[in-house]
Parts: structure tokens; sequence; C-alpha cells
């Protein structure tokens, strides 16, 4: 895409507007780099889809997820951030200023970077899925339970999601069954244990999601499973040389023994089986990659990346903790490294001019 020079050079720009692009707005602002913040295709991220998020320090009573973003976009606007909406498709990142290529055709400039794209809900594989996503299958219960008054709904997963997503479709359904392909939840003990004591939510072991049934007229009609009695029926596939994709699990679900399939007749899908980063404008710049699409930063505590004057914040850079405080926290850091960077003289010059003071 062609760069736009005449577009004004800003020195900081935050792309994403969830907790840890928020908290480094505020961080920013604060030290009066005037930060522009790229409001994406999901605005808020992931808290504005949770409900009540209880273990953020300084809420005894638990905090709303969107009230939460909604106050910490009050406060980063209170200091001087500006926000837009953008989405980043594509980046200019081998010399300075960096640019931006927005799908909106728009380019923005920076001298310093931030990340905190976040990750979106990944999506099972299961056949059919991509036909009903939006018509009876879901990934986020707060915006679509309501839908399903009365109906018996599955929700897809063991982690905390899962069980977030199991307990508030109690509220709406007639019954709550999550279906987990290990027979052990990864969940915290607290949140497992307020689903597995919950009449409304019962759980399917050992058993995976292989197809949706159903049309974009009728909604979700039904599923059918696969399950093993030893657990984790796709491991078993996935030893398959024929691959993992539906069909082929599908067939290889016929020859293989001990694995069961099975039509259930339900009305709703939730999806909680995680999160991939939101990094696809990344790839092919000198930003490092993980093989799970996570950012590398590097050793230490800090949210550098491989590339001077980028850094990371929040799930995007983080596989392991993906809390909203730690997001908060790396969202901080990622302000103060990024003014710190600032104030270098290489913050100024082109690439090939700081590679040279790097050699020095
Ligand atoms: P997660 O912890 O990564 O759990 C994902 C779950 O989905 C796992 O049980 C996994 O199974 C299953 N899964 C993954 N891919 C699958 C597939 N293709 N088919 C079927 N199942 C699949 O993700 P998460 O639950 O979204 O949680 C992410 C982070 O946010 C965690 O750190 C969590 O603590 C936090 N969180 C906290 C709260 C809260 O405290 N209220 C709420 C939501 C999230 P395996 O277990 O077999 O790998």
């Amino acid at each position: 895409m062609n760069g736009d020079s005449n577009a004004p050079v800003r020195d900081v720009v935050i792309v994403g507007t969830g907790v840890a692009g928020l908290s480094a707005a505020v961080y920013a602002a604060r030290a009066d780099l005037e930060p522009l913040v790229l409001e994406g295709p999901e605005p808020g991220g992931q808290l504005t889809l949770t409900t009540d998020v209880e273990n953020f320090l300084g809420f005894p009573e638990g905090v709303g997820g969107m009230e939460l973003i909604q106050r910490g976009k009050e406060q980063a606007s209170r200091f001087g951030a500006e926000f837009v909406h953008g989405t980043v498709a594509d980046a200019t990142l081998d010399d300075r200023p960096f640019e931006l290529h927005l799908s909106n055709g728009e380019t923005r400039r920076t001298r310093a970077l931030i990340v905190a794209t976040g990750a979106s809900a990944r999506w099972v594989g299961a056949e059919g899925e991509a036909d009903l996503m939006g018509y009876g299958v879901s990934t986020c219960a707060t915006c679509d339970g309501a839908f399903h008054r009365g109906d018996d709904v599955l929700v897809i997963g063991g982690g905390d999601s899962a069980m977030e997503e199991a307990l508030f479709l109690t509220k709406f359904a007639d019954s709550v069954t999550v279906v987990h392909r290990r027979d052990e939840l990864r969940a915290s003990e607290v949140m497992a244990k307020r689903a597995r004591g919950h009449d409304g939510v019962s759980f399917r072991w050992n058993s995976e999601l292989l197809e949706i049934h159903g049309s974009k007229d009728e909604g979700v009609t039904g599923v059918t499973l696969i399950s093993h009695p030893d657990g984790y029926p796709r491991q078993k596939l996935e030893a398959s040389p024929t691959g993992d994709g539906p069909a082929d699990r599908a067939a290889k679900t016929r020859e293989t023994g001990g694995i069961e399939r099975e039509f259930l007749d339900v009305g709703g899908i939730f999806y909680g089986v995680g999160h991939v980063p939101n990094t696809d404008f990344l790839e092919g710049t000198a930003v490092e990659l993980a093989d799970t699409g996570h950012i590398e930063t590097q050793a230490g505590m800090t949210t550098e990346t491989t590339l001077d004057g980028v850094f990371a914040a929040g799930d995007v850079m983080d596989p392991d903790y993906r809390q909203a405080i730690t997001s908060a926290g790396t969202g901080s850091m990622a302000a103060l490294d990024a003014e710190d960077w600032l104030e270098q003289p290489a913050a100024s010059g082109s690439i090939a001019a700081s590679e040279a003071i790097a050699d020095d």
C-alpha cells in the first residue's frame, strides 16, 4: 500500500482500545505525548463481552467489563488521548516514521507504536460453523444469550470463559451443557466449582463438536458430537495421516474404534475455546511473532519487541497470564517504554541511522 507522506507524524500511536490500549493511553497522555488511539473492529476488546470482573484490584464488589472500559476511555480522554476508529490493514515498519495503513484507505504516521490489538475468539473448526455463526452459533453469551430463552444450549470449552458463559446462559436457557474435550477442566478452581455446583449446568466429558446442523432460516437445530471413553478424541484423530479437517475427522471417526458419534437436539452453541492474537498486520514486518501468533518481546521485564520503537501490551503479547489486570500493567509499561525510547536520538532518525547507533 502507498504511504501518505503528508499525514502528520505523531509521537505515539496506540492500536487497540482494550484494557491494555487504554492503560497505555492514560500513561502516554499523562506524559504529554498526545497519543492517537486507534479503535478497531472490536472496540473495548474482550472485557466488553464479559459480565462482572471480580478480580480487578480496587473493586471489592466486582465491576462490569463494559463499565471498566468506558471509565478507562474517559480517563485517557481527560488527559488528552485522541480516539479515532480505524483498523490497521498493514504496516510499513522498515523506515521511520512508521506508517499504518488503515482499511478505510487512510494512513497514520508515528515515531513510536504500541500494539495492543488483543486476541479474538477462536472457532472450533466444526462442520457448518462458518454458515451458522451468528445464526445460533456464538462466541459471546452476554451478547446473544437472551436469544436462547427456553432453548437447550451447548457451551464448548473447559476454561474460565466457558464456565462464565455456561453460568450466564442458565438465566435464559432450559438446559446448559458444557462440552469439553477432556475430563478435567482448565478453568480456575473458583469458576469450576461454581459451574459444577450449579443445578442448571451439566457436563459432557471427552467430547468434541464435529458438526452443526441447521440453516440460516431455522438457526441451529442440532449437533453431532464425537466422544471417546479414553478422552480427547482429537489426539487420536490427529494421529491420522489424513489430517484434521472436519471431513477428515468424520471419516476417521467412522474408522476409529471406541469413538462414538451422537446427535443432540439443541438450539444454540456458544464457543468458549480461547482466543487467537490479532497480529495479521505484522506478518512480514521485523516484529517477530511466535508460532502462536503472539508478539515476541525482548527478554526481561519490557514491552519492547524485536523492532526498535514498537512496543506490545496485553493479550497480543501474553500467552500465559491474560488477565485484565496484567493487560493494564503491560499497557502502562508499554507507554513508559515508548516514552523512554522517544527521548533517544534513534527515535527521530531513520532505521539505518539507529542501526548505526546500535553498532557503535
Ligand atoms: P483457555 O483458558 O485457553 O481455555 C480454552 C478451553 O477451550 C480449554 O479448556 C481448551 O481445552 C478448549 N479448547 C481449545 N481449543 C479447542 C477446540 N478446538 N475444540 C474444543 N475445545 C477447545 O481460554 P479462556 O477460557 O478464554 O480463558 C483465557 C484467559 O482468560 C484465562 O487466563 C482465564 O483465566 C481468563 N478468564 C478469566 C475469567 C474470570 O476470571 N472470570 C473469565 C474468562 C477468562 P483444553 O483444556 O483441553 O486445552
